[in-house]
């Protein structure tokens, strides 16, 4: 049953808890109106008459009792006799003619008066109405004292309560309240829920529809765009609207639609940038390796070198697009050492500023001490490799590169800094993102990836660590990462 509700489509669903809402509903109307309506009827003409009983003892020595007397008739329907204990009616109020104090002799008014003396003052409502259907409704009968109380409920409810006067008097107050038979009313209420039956069932069928098609057109609508994104129309627009919660999933798959149209925008970029970035070293290994095949007795240093750094380049490339899709697929595990970074960002700086002090490059790496992380060491370097990269490829003529250990509370934070153009406000948001490059114009002095500052963040994330970049236009840039050093991990 629960697998069935669970494969229905939401109209379906939605019709079906109306409809239990309302059996429910109608379950309880049903017990109320018609089986306990008795009970509630009785109970609540019961409580009614104690109370009038009540107020009638409270003003017994009102000047105005007989005023009294009619008001509390009237409202409660009840007919109302104040008797001495002699049985002789000092007051009497009927609310119809059909009083059953009509019918009852002196004698009758003594035996309830003694009644409710042996019940401590109080004539309880149950015995009366047994006791004077039993008594009154055969009429012609002058034993009822002798017969059993009746086990039918009676027509009339009779309340007597003994009070005592002012002047010391005991007077018995009793009432009796005609109990109109529920059958009737029952019998019409019953006739009237079968109405009300169909009514509900009509409108919680209207309902459920009307429900349905506001919360599951939208919905729908949303599938429809999602089933055409799917199929790589990234220009899709979602627009569910009606409910907070279908605006907002409209908004989120835009956003979505909006980000895989950049990725795809982003790849095509990135492949028709691999593929001139790949072109150019294969075409510069191929011709001087032609040449050198021609001439083989005239090979330079230089051929070779060139050979060299080209192969280097597209080693590099290849590496950097493995790593970001290793990175990326989420089954990259860290491999966590305690190791001392200081001396492994001393190593990788001394090995950088050698390859490169030739070309007249300055690396300095400061720090106050040393310092322990546990890290990925391998990535770790790898990220440095990068910042130390792009520092290199970017910094200003003076071509001056400073590494700075800073220690800030329980975090070490490694800065990288050139002296270079500085990025533009606009692209600083950007160029973590993967095959992001400020130059499109892919300067060949420059040669990027647009995947180095993407693995940096990827790993630094990874190691739940910062990262960052602080750069004006003209002022150079900064760039640093924080890892924790202290309690780690
Ligand atoms: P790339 O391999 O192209 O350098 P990165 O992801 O490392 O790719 O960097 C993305 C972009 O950020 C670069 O194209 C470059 O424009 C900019 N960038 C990175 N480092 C620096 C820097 N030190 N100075 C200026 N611009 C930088």
């Amino acid at each position: 049953m629960g697998e069935k509700i669970k494969k229905l489509s939401l109209k379906w669903k939605l019709f079906f808890y109306l409809i239990c809402f309302c059996a429910i509903l109608l379950g309880i109307l049903w017990l109320f109106q018609t089986v306990m309506l008795d009970y509630f009827y009785r109970s609540i003409k019961s409580v009614e008459i104690k109370s009038s009983a009540d107020t009638l003892s409270r003003n017994i020595d009102r000047q105005d009792l007989s005023y009294l007397l009619e008001d509390i008739a009237k409202e409660g329907e009840l007919s109302i006799r104040i008797v001495s204990e002699d049985a002789s009616v000092l007051y009497a109020e009927d609310f119809n003619s059909s009083s059953v104090f009509r019918k009852m002799s002196p004698q009758d008014f003594l035996a309830i008066i003694s009644a409710a003396n042996a019940n401590g003052g109080i004539y309880d409502v149950k015995n009366a109405f047994s006791y004077l259907d039993t008594r009154i409704e055969p009429a012609q009968g002058k034993d009822f004292d002798r017969r059993e109380p009746s086990p039918i409920p009676g027509q009339s409810f009779t309340y007597a309560k003994i009070t005592k006067t002012a002047e010391g008097k005991t007077v018995a107050i009793i009432l009796n309240a005609m109990i109109s038979p529920v059958n009737a009313t029952v019998t019409t209420l019953r006739y009237q829920l079968y109405v009300v039956t169909a009514i509900m069932l009509i409108l919680s069928v209207i309902l459920a529809l009307f429900m349905a098609k506001r919360v599951s057109k939208p919905i729908e609508e949303i599938n429809k765009s999602a089933k055409l994104l799917a199929t790589g129309n990234y220009d899709t627009q979602f627009c569910g609207k009606g409910f907070l919660e279908i605006n907002e999933l409209s908004e989120t798959l835009n956003t979505t639609a909006n980000e895989l149209l950049k990725v795809e925008s982003l790849r095509r970029e990135l492949l028709a940038n691999i593929s001139h970035d790949l072109r150019t070293p294969i075409s510069l290994i191929y011709s001087y390796a032609e040449v050198m095949h021609d001439f083989p007795d005239e090979i330079t240093p230089k051929q070779t070198q060139i050979i060299m750094d080209e192969a280097d380049r597209l080693s590099r490339l290849v590496n950097d697009i493995l790593d970001i899709s290793k990175l990326e697929s989420g089954n990259q595990e860290l491999n966590l050492t305690v190791y001392n970074l200081t001396e492994s960002i001393s190593a990788t700086t001394n090995r950088v500023a050698e390859l490169i002090k030739q070309e007249g490059y300055k690396l300095s790496f400061n720090y106050a001490r040393e310092v322990e992380v546990c890290a990925d060491e391998t990535k770790i370097t790898q990220v440095i490799y990068n910042l130390l990269i792009n520092a290199i490829n970017y910094t200003g003529s003076d071509k001056t590169i400073t590494i700075k250990q800073l220690i800030i509370d329980d975090y070490v934070r490694i800065e990288v800094s050139d002296s270079g153009e500085g990025i533009s406000p606009d692209d600083l948001p950007h160029i973590w993102d993967r095959y992001y490059k400020v130059d499109k114009n892919h300067r060949r002095a420059i040669t990027g990836t647009g995947l180095g500052l993407s693995i940096v963040k990827k790993v630094i994330s990874l190691h739940q660590g910062k990262y960052g970049v602080e750069s004006q236009v003209g002022m150079g840039s900064t760039f640093w990462f924080s890892l924790k050093f202290k309690n780690m991990f």
